[in-house]
């Protein structure tokens, strides 16, 4: 049985694992690689195997990093199933059409004003049309927790989920595979939550003895604060806007942040800890996300439920908020008055409508401005947080006049002292690979591992690497 670690290896996206075994082929998760422009371009479509040959997928969730390039592998030939929880088969099938309608945007905007050179850079990988018969490759099994047991996916391999925690649908996946003597299981966090954020369960032990786990290690050398102090970082932030009257402008993805934020906000604002003010999630995606929320509500944690036990009651609907759907809408933002907040993505302030909003918002000193999670090099959001007094936003200068101001609190990774928990709590582990983590952090938490188990052998794979499991 061989491995190879085709992407979120050595890094964080491009997410791609594949398992060789008895002639058969498992790809575990088909992400989209990000970073600089031209580097992903050419990592996402060159796929570094055959789609032809593969015989199934199983997808951790619907973050695009991790099933971006799902519909590109069915155009060049893949005809198995993808195997995911319902609710992220549900979840992927809004971020698929999304990101294919941003491809083709984006291609006829440079087509059309003529942008040269960048023609055959930005062609869609993509189109709209290519996501039905994409989503009719989905099949679903449930979660442990929900029922699902072991399942058989292909001959002699059974696949069982558990929660992730990390966003709605998220699963870690146990593969079993009948070997000549007895069985062998690998196990794939995909992302690992966190215990104790907003709106999720927190992530499941693996029940099962496993052998090989592929461990995701983003925040492998942070340990995170509590979400009390992210709601205190909330509470200071609504005071200031309300005090002057003015704009608290929330960059978020929407998929996991958007929704954690929002849930915070209505606790905040059902306590009284933060007046009623107008709150407006500006994404026409994180909308349609937030249907998918309505649909899955017994996959919310009991705290939610708690809180939200009227039937038809969501945690991401109330009073004072407001999905806005159109650009009018958006735009008729702009010349509003405060005090109120607006969530808008992209959460590096990259691109989407946030950055209209940044246009308007940044000169005025009573604004603030909060990013909600990581900001990577070369983005908006970073040299903002790094206090750039004036950026460039569509090849405009603007001065930074607005307070800016981040919480890491509402990651939704697991830090250091969770993941090392997490994979302590496996019987049996023989060996672990960290995957989708920088150098750094993967380092970082090997280290630990290595004192806590010291008896299991630990690998840091790099993208290409491949390695025999069974011998
Ligand atoms: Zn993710």
């Amino acid at each position: 049985m061989k491995i190879t670690f085709h992407g979120g290896a050595g890094g964080v996206t491009g997410s791609k694992h594949l398992i060789e075994h008895r002639g058969k082929k498992i790809l575990l998760d088909c992400g989209f690689f990000q970073g600089r422009r031209s580097e992903a371009r050419k990592l996402n479509s060159e796929l570094p195997f055959d789609p032809s040959t593969i015989d199934v997928v199983v997808l951790s969730h619907a973050h695009l990093d991790h099933c971006g390039l799902l519909p590109l592998m069915v155009n060049l030939g893949f005809s198995g199933k993808i195997w995911s929880t319902p609710a992220t088969k549900d979840v992927a099938q809004k971020m698929l059409k999304d990101s294919a309608s941003i491809q083709e945007s984006d291609y006829n905007y440079l087509k059309k004003n003529r942008i040269k050179g960048h023609e055959t850079l930005a062609k869609p990988l993509y189109t709209r049309n290519d996501i039905p018969k994409t989503m009719r490759r989905f099949v679903t099994h449930d979660y442990v927790r929900n029922g699902g047991g072991w399942l058989e996916i292909l001959s002699g391999v059974r696949l069982k989920f558990y929660d992730a925690g990390h966003i709605l649908g998220s699963a870690v996946s146990v593969l079993d595979f009948r070997i000549s003597k007895g069985k062998f299981r690998i196990g794939y966090t995909g992302d690992l939550g966190r215990r104790d954020v907003p709106l999720l369960y927190d992530p499941q032990y693996i029940r099962d003895r496993v052998d090989v786990l592929l461990c995701e290690s983003t925040y492998g050398n942070r340990v995170h604060h509590t979400s009390e102090e992210a709601d205190e970082k909330i509470i200071d932030a609504v005071k200031h806007v309300c005090a002057n009257k003015s704009k608290l402008i929330v960059p978020a993805f929407s998929l996991g942040r958007t929704q954690a934020f929002v849930y915070t906000l209505h606790q905040l604002t059902d306590s009284g800890r933060i007046p009623r003010i107008p709150i407006y999630v500006d994404s026409p995606l994180a909308g349609r996300v937030t249907e998918v929320f309505k649909k899955y509500r017994d996959d919310y944690d009991l705290e939610s439920r708690a809180d939200f036990p009227r039937k038809g009651d969501v945690p991401l609907m109330f009073r004072n908020l407001k999905y806005t759907q159109s650009r009018d809408e958006s735009m008729s933002l702009n010349q509003a008055r405060g005090p109120m907040v607006i969530i808008s993505a992209s959460g590096m302030a990259e691109g989407g409508r946030v950055l209209h909003h940044l246009k308007h918002g940044l000169r005025a000193k009573k604004n603030l401005i909060l990013f909600t999670g990581y900001q990577a090099e070369n983005t908006l959001g970073r040299r903002l947080i790094e206090g750039a007094r004036s950026v460039r936003i569509y090849g405009r200068t603007y001065t930074v006049n607005a307070r800016i101001e981040k919480i890491n609190e509402l990651s939704a990774h697991a830090d250091s002292e969770e993941l090392s928990d997490y994979i302590n709590h496996i019987h049996g582990l023989k060996k672990v690979f960290f995957v989708h983590g920088e150098k750094e952090s993967a380092r970082a938490v090997k280290k630990m591992m290595k004192k806590r188990l010291p008896l299991v052998q630990y690998h840091i794979p790099n993208r290409g690497d491949s390695y025999e499991l069974l011998k």
